[in-house]
Formats: C-alpha cells, structure tokens, sequence
C-alpha cells in the first residue's frame, strides 16, 4: 500500500514536472552585435549572435539571418570582440601571492577552504579566466571547492585540480600537500588515492630523484584512471625521465643556468611530437612570471591595485602586501638575473620542437596574483616572444580544453559546448593588451560580469 502510494506520488509528480518543462523552455540568452573569435583559429565573424539556452550554446550566427527569440535576455556585445573563456593551466589556489612560503604553510591551512581557495577562485573569473587547472596543493579543500563551485554554491571558474603533489619526498613543512612515494607499489597506491577522490591530474614533480620504476608507476596508474600526467621540467633528468615514462604536459621553462635545452632533450621532444597516432605532448612555459619579475620589482604600483583583494578579509591583504615590501630580497625570484637572457632561447627551442604550448602561470607564488596572470602570459608571449595573437588565444581555450579531455564541452564558442564566453573592447589580435579589461564573463550560461 505504501509502495503503492510512493509510486503513485512519483508518476504525478514526474508528469507535472514534465507539464511545467513543455510549458516553460528554459530561459534564453543571447550575445549580439560583437565580433566573434571562437577559438578554431578561422577568421573572426562580425556582428554575431549567438544564442544560449541553461547552460549551453544553442546557436550562432549573424545579425540578421539568426532571429532572437523575442522571450531571449539580450546582452550587447557591439563594439566588442567576442572569445571563449580563458583557461589558466597551472594556478595553485592554495596561494595569493604572499612573499614567505614558510609563513604562510605555518598560518593559513584553516582559512584555506573556507576563505582563500574561493577567493583566488573568483579573482580568476572576475578576469575573464572561466576554467583553471589548480597544479599542488592540498586535497581536501581543493576538491570540496571544486565541486561547491561545480554545484552554483560559490561563483568561480570551473576547477581542475591535482590535489598533492606526487614526489621523491616532502619538503619540511609541507608534508599536507606534497606526497612522497618509496617504491612503485607506494606510487600506485598514492595515484590510486588520488584518482579515487576524483582529481582531474595527476602533478609529478622532481622525478628526476625518484627510481625510475616509481615514475613509470605514477604514470601508468595515472593513464589506467585517464588521468593526464603534468611534470615539472626544471632540470634535464626530469624532462628525460617524464620523457621516457610518458607525461602528458611539461610545466615551467627550466634550467636554471643554460643558455638553451640539451640537443638530447630536444630531439626527444622532436621524435615525442613525430608519433602522430598521440594527442601533442603539450608544455606550459608558465614564463611570464620570470620574464616580467624586473618590471615588477621595479614598478611596485600593481601591488596597490585592489584587484587581488577580492574575496580576502582585510588581514589577509595586509599580511600579503607586506610580505612583498622588498621584491628583489624573495629567494623564489633569486635565480631570474641569470636566467630572464636565456628565456626567449628555450621559449624558441620549445616551439620549434613540435610541443603545443599552454597559457599557464604559476598563479598564487610571489607576487603573481591570479586572474591577471593568464592574461599577463599571453601578453608575454606576443609582445616579448612573438608568438601570433591567435596562437596565443588558442592556447589559453582550444588546446587546454584538448589537453583535459573536455574538447566536446570546452575550448571553443561552438553550438552544444558550454557556454563560458567573454567580450572585450578592441580587438585582441591587434593588441593583446585589451584583455586586461574584460567588460563581460558569461561561465555555463550565466553572465557574471
Ligand atoms: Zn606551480
């Protein structure tokens, strides 16, 4: 009798809320008038519309020919150019550019969940950045926000995250977000762990110390769960071992001294990009935050900018804004004077390698506040490296989504991928500088700025 009842009650209610879905579609969105770059690199499509109904991209086209329905929220893009949400492939959330490492390992654990995680989260998506790809920090907070996020409790970018580090062993202090493994069968069990509370990647790192049954380990189990496998690339052996072992992406320019990468290193790299039946091994330079260091160092105003104060609690900004009085005394920045001449050299080497490079920054260490550092990078690469505008928008939507396994979802303003959209006046492929104001952030349908 009461089954009866339950199943009576759920066929009611299923059909009014069948009733009630046929009568009312979900509501309409629609972007028109701006100039659209969608991310597939094809020349851009003036006065576009494009229209978006819950969170997804239903239709594009031009004013004129694609009718917006007459129920559809209108938002204005004239006089603006149009792109897919920017990607940031290596923040650390856990950080927000405070100077001392040591102090900040020591204090902030408690208010990282709760305070500073979705504070840098939604600085990233206030800037435009509508995904990022959170590279170390500890699991639990990282994967709670994640999925608050996920959820529509928290306004921030969508979050991809590795949790801990995977390494030899962890440095003092740090042991909540660094694991060490001590044997292959400890770094399958520590992958496991990890793939079984769902991060998205896995973040290996000076495996140049590890043996190298450890490190092939990490990355069979991480590919058993289709998890990719980002490493550092800071010294020679780890870029050989990763190498050899089968990562998935490279993290950071490297070599401290050398004047440019080993010829070994880049024929391997070569013969890795030659093996066509393999998606790109891809690598994110993350080479803004040395080649600019001086300028900030030297032009202290950006730290005044309330920008990277969102979300924070006032304490917090001081503590932070302290730490960087002194800019040129940071031990994370003391080995830029030798290495800022050698960076355009490996930068060169790199692309011309065949590895797809990725926008990415380090966001969250020293000085380097999130949101604006992805678009800092891209600048970096056009103006100082000379990397093409398209290129270089392609390498912060198109190619991350590729490198995540979400193309079919992300990457591009296309009918039936999510709709994370942002526009901006002036055209970017002009001058890649107007990305620093982003007049308007729409992430899964929602336009939040
Ligand atoms: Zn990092």
């Amino acid at each position: 009798m009461r089954l009866l009842l339950r199943s009576t009650l759920l066929v009611a209610l299923v059909a009014a809320t069948a009733t009630v879905s046929a009568q009312q579609p979900r509501p309409v969105t629609a972007l028109v008038g701006g100039t659209l770059i969608d991310g597939h690199g094809g020349a851009p499509l003036t006065n576009s519309v494009i229209l978006m109904e819950g969170e997804r991209i239903t239709a594009i086209g031009q004013v004129g020919t694609l009718a917006v329905p007459r129920s559809a929220t209108v938002v204005s893009t004239e006089g603006m150019f149009v792109l897919p949400g920017l990607w940031d492939m290596h923040v650390h959330l856990m950080l927000a550019g405070h100077g001392n490492y040591a102090h900040w390992d020591a204090k902030y654990p408690p208010l990282l969940e709760h305070m500073i995680i979705p504070a840098v989260a939604r600085q990233n998506l206030m800037a435009g950045v509508t995904s990022v790809r959170d590279l170390g920090g500890p699991l639990d907070p990282l994967i709670h926000t994640r999925d608050r996020i996920n959820r529509g409790e928290l306004p921030g970018p969508t979050v991809y995250t590795s949790g801990p580090f995977i390494q030899h062993a962890p440095y003092a202090g740090t042991e909540a977000f660094r694991w060490g493994v001590n044997g292959p069968d400890d770094a399958r069990a520590k992958v496991r762990r990890l793939a079984e509370a769902k991060v998205d990647v896995i973040k290996l790192i000076d495996q140049d110390e590890m043996t190298m049954d450890e490190v092939r380990a990490v990355v069979d189990e991480a590919h058993k769960y289709k998890l990719p496998v980002v490493a550092h690339a800071h010294r020679p052996e780890e870029i050989r071992r990763g190498l050899a072992a089968g990562v998935d992406d490279f993290e950071h320019t490297g070599l401290a001294t050398a004047s440019e990468y080993p010829a070994d290193i880049i024929e391997g790299l070569r013969a890795r990009a030659a093996q066509g039946n393999k998606p790109p091994l891809f690598w994110t330079p993350t080479i803004d935050v040395l080649t600019n260091f001086d300028v900030r160092r030297d032009d202290l105003e950006f730290l005044d900018d309330p920008i990277w104060h969102l979300g924070l609690a006032d304490s917090v900004v001081k503590d932070i804004r302290s730490s960087l009085d002194r800019l040129d005394t940071l031990t994370y920045y003391r080995f830029v004077p030798n290495r800022k001449p050698t960076l355009g050299n490996k930068f060169r080497q790199l692309r011309e390698s065949g590895v797809r490079l990725l926008i990415g920054t380090d966001a969250g260490v020293p000085a380097n506040f999130h949101g604006a550092a992805a678009i800092s990078e891209m600048i970096t690469w056009v103006r100082s490296y000379g990397m093409d505008p398209m290129e270089t928008i392609r390498a912060a939507t198109f190619w991350p989504a590729v490198a995540m396994n979400v193309e079919k979802d992300n990457g591009t303003v296309s009918v039936g991928k999510f709709a994370d959209i942002i526009a901006v006046r002036g055209n970017p492929l002009r001058d890649i500088g107007v990305l620093r104001n982003v007049d308007v952030v729409v992430k899964h349908g929602k336009r939040v700025k």
